[in-house]
């Protein structure tokens, strides 16, 4: 569990069309979270396709598949966490039933320029919600690398 505030964000109350809406939705100030400062929309590092499917381990650790190609990529430093005997537990499923997704990785950085926070936006293909959908911390550093893991 957390002990520090993340965004607060409602999932399925706001609606977008394009990775910039995405976001948008993730760099929306909160009184108690962390400034999101970059933004990196999640592309197949294999066929560059930007439809997935996602799984998330809570507050740890996000997976996504790749709907063109079928590859699985870890988001972030999620390879080390994820747990592969829990995975069919945790597909990330919009309120309208839809389980395929645009994704952008929100970053909120330290002042040093390593990373404090990673947080998972989806976009669902079929309604057009936005939804954070997992988020959890980075304690260690360097990790700034963690950038262009989105
Ligand atoms: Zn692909
Ligand atoms: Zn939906």
């Amino acid at each position: 569990m957390h002990d520090e505030p993340g965004p607060g964000l409602h999932n399925g109350e706001e609606r977008g069309a394009t990775f910039e809406d995405l976001a948008a939705f993730l760099q929306r100030p909160e009184p108690d979270g962390y400034p999101v400062q970059v933004v990196r929309e999640c592309v197949c590092r294999s066929c560059g396709g930007r439809a997935f499917e996602v799984a998330v381990m809570a507050d740890e650790a996000a997976r996504r598949t790749c709907l063109a190609c079928r590859e699985t990529e870890f988001i972030a430093d999620s390879e080390e966490y994820w747990d592969d005997d829990a995975e069919a537990d945790y597909c990330c499923a919009c309120l309208c039933g839809g389980e395929e997704f645009a994704a952008a990785v929100g970053f909120s950085l330290r002042e040093d320029g390593d990373v404090r926070w990673v947080y998972v936006g989806l976009r669902c293909l079929a309604c057009g919600a936005l939804g954070l959908y997992e988020d959890w911390k980075i304690n260690y550093g360097p990790s700034a690398f963690l950038l262009d893991r989105a």
